[in-house]
């Protein structure tokens, strides 16, 4: 691969375009990219039909990075073409490895979510309920839509993936060293997270926690509280850890590979680069883990009344990454599901 020009493919699913905005931070190194590889691919910055893709042989692409999730059956057709037509499949970005954001809409169901999309909302005009269809036939012919899932997928959930790259999005840093081990072939095994470290952001982290002996009596929000930024002595010259502070932080279930980026400008992590090594759940890792520095006294109520104080849990906890959970959506109802 280090011999020939890279045939690169870039792709957005269920994104929000932050991913392909991303890969421009690696700032004048873009450069760099253009000598060595060719882009195939990029709706984000060239009108590439899909016929064309269609069109290249199997394995043309050498490396395709995909951003977002899979929504609705356009995003997994079009996954299942870039499948057979790259030679690595790259997840890039939270949406793609865990679904992102986006999969909050796994809380609801698909009706929920056309009801308030197309007629609830307050600037929507929309009488006699019509909903988008994914067939209508008009006299020059039939119109098609794609079909919207009833929920948010990984990428994985719909065709192999060789790589997975975390972030919301990558950082211009990882996304560099990942297009360098692609150009000199240095990859690590299939199947391996790329773009991260081995530890937890807590390790990255500017704040210190306090060994022992500390428990969370409030729950604090950013924008609501001040952080004590004062350096102290007996926690090796750094301001005490955000968590501890009672602002809720992730990062000891996160993935370490920003930097810390969050905790550098003062704000706690909120987990975007997915679960750490060897957590399978990171929203359950980073519940118990904040659970457990919850001052109860011994009372229960008491416990429940300072946990209820976190304000969303499912979006504090699995902000990220609910399809990547081990419950991947809320399960409707039986009247949901009729
Ligand atoms: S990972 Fe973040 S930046 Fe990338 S597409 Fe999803 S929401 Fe946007
Ligand atoms: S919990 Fe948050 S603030 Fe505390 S050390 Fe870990 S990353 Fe830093
Ligand atoms: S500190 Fe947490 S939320 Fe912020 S960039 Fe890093 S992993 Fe993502």
């Amino acid at each position: 691969m280090a011999d020939k020009k890279l045939k690169l493919g870039v792709y957005w699913g269920a994104s929000c375009g932050g991913c392909d905005i991303s890969t421009l931070e690696i700032a004048e190194k873009i450069l760099k990219v253009i000598e060595i590889a060719d882009i195939v691919l990029w709706p984000c910055i060239a009108d590439f039909k899909y016929d064309d893709v269609r069109k290249y042989p199997d394995g043309y692409i050498d490396v395709c990075l995909w951003n977002g999730g899979i929504r609705n059956s356009e995003t997994r057709e079009i996954a299942e073409l870039l499948r057979k037509k790259s030679k690595v499949l790259v997840a890039y970005g939270a949406c793609s490895s865990f679904g992102g954001i986006p999969s909050l809409a796994n809380l609801y169901t698909k009706e929920d979510i056309f009801e308030r999309a197309y007629k609830t909302t307050e600037s929507t005009d929309n009488p006699d309920g019509i909903y988008p269809q994914t067939s209508y036939t008009v006299p020059e012919g039939e119109l098609k839509l794609p079909e919207f899932y009833g929920s948010v997928y990984r990428l994985k959930d719909v065709v192999d993936v060789d790589y997975t790259m975390p972030g919301c999005p990558p950082t211009g840093k990882q996304t560099w060293n990942v297009i360098e081990a692609i150009a000199t072939g240095k990859l690590p095994p299939k199947g391996s997270v790329v773009g991260v470290g081995d530890k937890t952001v807590c390790d990255e982290c500017p704040f210190e926690k306090q060994t022992e002996g500390v428990r969370i009596e409030r729950f604090k929000r950013p924008h609501l509280a001040r952080p004590d930024l004062t350096p102290k002595t007996e926690l090796k010259d750094k301001p005490q850890c955000l968590l501890e502070q009672g602002f809720v932080c992730v990062g000891s279930a996160t993935r370490s590979g920003c930097e810390a980026q969050c905790l550098n400008a003062n704000m706690p992590c909120r987990g975007c680069y997915g679960p750490a090594k060897d957590v399978d759940d990171q929203g359950a890792k980073a519940a118990s883990a904040i659970g457990s520095l919850i001052d109860t006294k011994g009372d229960v109520k008491r416990g429940e009344e300072i946990a209820a104080q976190i304000v969303d849990p499912v979006g504090t906890f699995y902000r990220f990454g609910l399809a990547n959970s081990v419950l991947r959506r809320k399960v409707p109802s039986p009247k949901e599901q009729t």
